[in-house]
């Protein structure tokens, strides 16, 4: 992995929080604080290079996936271009990594069982990646406002999916078809914009054909929602979210939740190349990015005969996701960039249970 590892994988600290913000002060990287959790822990936010094209990283959303925050460490000590600003948030869910490091020390057999099903959750107990279109948290809410406050042009969503109990290690393919180690997820979802499908898409198939080749793991495409019907989807998962909101994304997700330190060398590894191969990749890319949609549309939405407390919670939701609009007698209209309108439309369509007129 380039330099020198940071954390030794034989260490009792290679779950540390203290250890990982003492680490992120050490390896060049600006350092922001974009909030604090429900128990006033710090969310921290790491940024490298100075480019107009801006990658985004987050991290451990649910706190018992912890390959993802050291490989964000290794990646941005590694990481010396200027060319593709960097950002990554180490620890979006502080609260439910804090209690994994403890609940870890406490019980570090690797089994489905001890998959620590609490430090997923934040502190109060909700899954942070269940909440981005109710914004309840405090961790979601800051995270929405930083990831607006820069705009950037892909993210990738990193995650470790559970030990089941069928047994361990998973199956390799070729004994079993479906014996996977991995998953990727583009943006499929309906109502989101071509341009961000199709570059979600591709950037998906860039990493798996390298990823493959470099791991000799079958890594499964796999998508939780969206079957490109007209089922509108609520965007309460974050990758759901940010595709409707016009952003590019990724979900990488390596097996690893309740496996302690089993394989954790190759799981950090695995999301070290994926933000690795992704920069490289959008590098390469860079005109797409830079021709982005830009336009705006407005929107009409014919509220006439609406129910009033429909009509106020559709006003709540949009000043909820600090989207601008009008409200006239008999409508209300949203002026947005086309990449967005997916977004609004489902929170008519959810709300109101009708589509645009
Ligand atoms: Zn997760």
């Amino acid at each position: 992995m380039g330099k020198k590892v940071l954390i030794n994988l034989n260490s009792d600290n290679i779950f540390s929080c203290e250890n990982y913000l003492d680490i992120a002060s050490n390896i060049g990287a600006e350092i922001f604080t974009i909030g604090f959790s429900v128990e006033k822990r710090p969310i921290i936010a790491l940024k490298k290079g100075t480019g107009k094209i801006k990658v985004l990283f987050v991290s451990r959303i649910h706190g018992n996936e912890p390959a993802t925050t050291q490989a964000m460490l290794e990646f941005f000590n590694n990481y010396n271009s200027k060319d593709i600003t960097i950002f990554g948030i180490l620890l979006a869910n502080p609260d439910g990594a804090s209690l994994f490091e403890q609940l870890w020390l406490q019980n570090r057999e690797p089994h489905w069982k001890n998959s620590f099903n609490n430090a997923r959750l934040n502190a109060a107990g909700v899954d942070l990646n269940r909440d981005w279109f109710d914004l309840s948290q405090e961790e979601t809410r800051a995270i929405r406002r930083f990831i607006f406050s820069i705009r950037p042009d892909f993210v990738i969503d990193h995650h470790e999916f559970y030990w089941s109990d069928k047994g361990y290690p998973p199956k390799q393919p070729i004994e079993d078809e479906d014996g996977f180690m991995a998953t990727m997820t583009d943006a499929p979802f309906y109502g989101v914009h071509q341009f961000v499908k199709e570059i979600s898409k591709k950037a998906m198939y860039t990493l798996i054909e390298k990823l493959e080749n470099d791991f000799q793991w079958k890594i499964k495409v796999r998508h939780f929602a969206g079957k490109s019907d007209n089922n509108i989807e609520i965007p309460t998962v974050l990758g759901i979210y940010l595709a409707l909101r016009g952003i590019p994304k990724l979900l990488v997700e390596t097996w690893g939740v309740g496996c302690s330190t089993l394989l954790l060398e190759q799981r950090i590894k695995f999301h070290y190349l994926s933000m690795k191969y992704i920069t490289n990749w959008i590098r390469s890319e860079e005109s797409s990015f830079l021709n982005k949609p830009e336009s705006l549309q407005l929107l009409r939405y014919n509220l006439k005969d609406a129910d009033s407390r429909k009509i106020d919670l559709f006003l709540r939701k949009l000043g909820l996701h600090q989207i601008k609009f009008k409200k006239e007698k008999d409508s209300v209209i949203v002026n947005i960039p086309t990449t967005e309108v997916g977004f609004i439309d489902t929170i008519h369509n959810s709300i109101f249970e009708r589509k645009r007129m």
